[in-house]
């Protein structure tokens, strides 16, 4: 029996033999996208200003 581990891009599909490449990828090719990322609730922002009003609503966060 072969151990096969999948190692798929979740956002476009791409297949990858090992978990590094798709990591590296995923970095790489869809890093732009995932920059901006709420770490108390693991939510994605297309932009900073959507963060930062995330953040100030969700968090009560204040950038001095
Ligand atoms: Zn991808
Ligand atoms: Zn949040």
């Amino acid at each position: 029996m072969r151990f096969f581990k999948k190692s798929r891009c979740d956002i476009c599909g791409k297949k990858f033999s090992k978990e590094e490449e798709l990591m590296n990828h995923k970095q790489i090719i869809h890093g732009k996208d995932l920059q901006y990322d709420c770490r108390e609730c693991n939510k994605y922002f297309q932009s900073m200003q959507e963060m930062r009003t995330h953040l100030q609503r969700e968090h009560s966060y204040r950038k001095n």
